[in-house]
């Protein structure tokens, strides 16, 4: 059995002669007195012997996140992380074509009675034709090269995974591909892969050159999608467009997610907070409370939330009017139904997308209104201390409620069950210019500048809850019957 040991100088200076002088996860070169780390490539814990050339040069910044990685799976790590980056939805036609430069290239191929070839480029590739009992399509098993493989969008339209893309790509490392990905080659030589992405996509990242497959030899694509969707009965109904969601889940609960969708029957929050529950030995609360804050990521980290840059925890080291706990205690929890929800996910009467669009148009409003050329730390003018003071932990909350109880009067909210759904519904656009009016008329109120010399108007509104403010309200007439006019 090998013993760990320190590589000599000699042996650094033989790693560096075949490395370069560069880092080996990125490749950025050392500067002259820079510190030169040594890791190796394939892990000592697993049989990775101490040989120079199972070692490279590595600079300390990456050496100290490395963690129990080997370096070539880290540096495929961040490379996959920088695949994703732009949050932009990935399928294996992009993956590929990342990694090949080209993808879905037609196959020439020639039939016979029992026997297909496949000509990929010179040479040619014999394979056993079989034919299915069920419905006689013809199909054969293959490895052929990764650029002759495109996603099956028809049949498999959601998009990639980062987190079952990297467990399964650590997987295959060191184990066997049991189940071949599943794909049918149309008439004119198109390769389309439909069962197996995440499989198929986990080898091509980690450099195979060959896709192993089950291949339908231009089978009815109808027929096939039916099969398709009744195969994954659990994910029949996670429709498309919701593609944003399931991957988001999936990124924030990885496994528990992944089980979650194995099992059978409607998925919806509630029956994932059950399962958290019953399978994951959670508690209620810490159940929902997880699904709360998947709800909340996906406002904070929307595209055209404008309130996220006044979040401190966006911005460090510059004051900002906002902290995610005060997002979190105004808006949140007083504006969002709170989790679980028992709709099924995607169905006419799951309205959470809907619900993230209301609040992120209001939002908007909110920073638009009371931020936006306004919130100057640097120029601390009146400007900026008008914002300062709206925005007081205590003021923001007391608002909050204040402008939800107004909206809910203007649109004849009156129902226990109305008013829980506050933004859960369909709102019309047109509804939202009255919306942005009441916000201008509880931001325009005088008591947002009046004098305050001992400060007595600054320590109520900074008392983090909604009661102290809302008195301070009542005294200055800031009310909702003075803000619906009645
Ligand atoms: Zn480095």
């Amino acid at each position: 059995m090998a013993t760990r040991r320190q590589i000599t100088e000699t042996e650094k200076a033989l790693v560096l002669k075949s490395h370069g002088r560069k880092c080996f996860i990125d490749g950025a070169p050392f500067g002259d007195d820079e510190v030169v780390e040594y890791h190796h490539i394939k892990p000592f814990s697993e049989d990775g012997p101490t040989t120079p050339d199972n070692i490279a040069p590595v600079c300390r910044k990456h050496h100290l996140t490395i963690g129990t990685m080997s370096l070539q799976e880290y540096r495929d790590k961040l490379a996959l992380e920088s695949f994703f980056k732009d949050g932009e939805p990935k399928t294996l036609d992009d993956l590929i074509s990342t990694k090949k430069g080209t993808f879905g290239k037609t196959m020439k191929f020639e039939v016979n009675d029992s026997h297909i070839t496949l000509y990929p480029g010179d040479a040619s590739c014999t394979y056993p034709l079989h034919r299915c009992h069920a419905t006689g399509w013809r199909y054969f098993y293959a490895h052929v090269p990764v650029e002759f493989i495109s996603n099956d969008a028809e049949l498999q339209p959601r998009p990639l995974r980062l987190a079952s893309l990297w467990s399964l790509y650590r997987h295959f490392v060191s184990n066997t591909q049991i189940a071949p990905s599943v794909c049918r080659m149309t008439g004119q030589g198109k390769i389309l892969l439909f069962d197996g992405q995440h499989k198929a996509a986990a080898q091509v990242w980690a450099g195979r050159n060959s896709v192993e497959g089950k291949f339908y030899l231009d089978p009815d694509a109808r027929k096939l999608k039916e099969t398709n969707l009744t195969a994954h009965g659990p994910l029949r109904q996670m429709s498309f467009y919701t593609h944003e969601l399931m991957s988001k889940y999936a990124d924030i609960f990885g496994e528990d997610w992944t089980d979650y969708m194995s099992t059978s029957g409607q998925k919806s929050e509630a029956g994932f907070s059950a399962f958290l529950a019953k399978a994951k030995k959670k508690t209620k609360a810490q159940a929902n409370n997880e699904i709360s804050l998947a709800i909340y990521s996906q406002i904070i980290e929307h595209p055209k939330n404008k309130l996220s840059a006044y979040l401190a925890e966006k911005h460090r080291g510059r004051k900002q009017p906002l902290t995610f706990a005060r997002l979190k205690k105004a808006f949140f929890q007083t504006m969002l139904v709170p989790p679980p929800v028992a709709d099924e996910f995607a169905s006419d009467s799951d309205m959470r997308g809907m619900e993230r669009l209301n609040l992120v148009k209001f939002l908007n409003m909110v920073a638009e209104e009371g931020l936006d050329g306004k919130w100057s730390p640097e120029r601390n003018d009146a400007a900026h201390r008008h914002a300062e003071r709206l925005f007081s932990a205590g003021a923001v909350r007391a608002w909050a409620i204040l402008l939800r109880d107004a909206i809910n009067q203007h649109l004849h909210h009156y129902t226990d069950d109305q008013r829980s759904r506050f933004f859960y519904c369909s709102i019309a656009d047109n509804e939202f210019n009255y919306f942005r009016g009441f916000i201008t008329k509880v931001f325009g109120h005088k008591l947002w500048d009046e004098p305050d010399p001992n400060g007595e108007i600054a320590a109520r509104l900074a008392k983090d809850d909604a009661a102290t403010s809302r008195s301070l309200f009542d005294e200055k007439g800031l009310t909702v019957q003075w803000l619906l006019g009645i």
